[in-house]
């Protein structure tokens, strides 16, 4: 089986944050054919679009799998189905959100895939976690995590606890 390295954002702000993402963070490398080889620290952000819900908590985690993009995908909503995610307003509160950031140096643009994920050059709580794994890490199309990050304004956005750290 042909192994990539992936990168997700992962995102919470219902029914203990926190928790939702170190669950989640076991259950990506859970995944058949797939193992976390990083997990960033978590951080806290504002909400996007409705104001009237919590904070987030956000973390980046690197994961090596031999699933297809697709197939990650499928897999991701399984577990954000399993955290009882439903979905309701556009960026409404969500108990656990799994975007695929960067999948290798794919580039897909079909219905329901894009990647790099569309928001990625733009979310300081996507390039700030991510950046602590590998600020190295080429964007296909737009540079490498370092050169979007010095273009990112951190804003408000919190390290909870340097946790940052490689698996295995
Ligand atoms: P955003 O994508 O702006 O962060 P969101 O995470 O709230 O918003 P969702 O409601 O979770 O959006 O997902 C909507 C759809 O986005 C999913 O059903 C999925 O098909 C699609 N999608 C497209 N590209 C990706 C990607 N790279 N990772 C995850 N989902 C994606
Ligand atoms: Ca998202
Ligand atoms: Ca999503």
């Amino acid at each position: 089986m042909n192994e990539c390295v992936a990168f997700i954002g992962l995102g919470s702000n219902l029914e203990h944050p926190e928790s939702q993402v170190q669950r989640a963070i076991q259950a990506l490398d859970g995944l058949p054919g797939s193992s976390v080889q990083a997990v960033s620290s978590l951080y806290r952000s504002a909400p996007m679009g409705p104001q009237d819900q919590p904070d987030y908590v956000n973390a980046v985690v690197q994961l090596a799998t031999g699933l297809l993009p697709e197939e990650l995908l499928d897999q991701l909503q399984r577990v954000e189905q399993v955290h009882g995610r439903e979905r309701g307003q556009h960026w409404g509160p969500r108990t656990l959100d799994l975007d695929i950031l960067l999948y290798g140096d794919a580039v897909i643009e079909t219905e329901c895939l894009q990647i790099p994920h569309p928001g990625l050059a733009q979310r300081n709580f996507v390039l700030y976690p991510l950046a602590e794994i590998d600020d190295h890490t080429m964007v296909p199309g737009l540079g490498s995590v370092q050169v979007l990050l010095a273009q990112c304004p951190r804003g408000d956005l919190v390290c909870l606890e340097e946790t940052a750290h490689s698996v295995g």
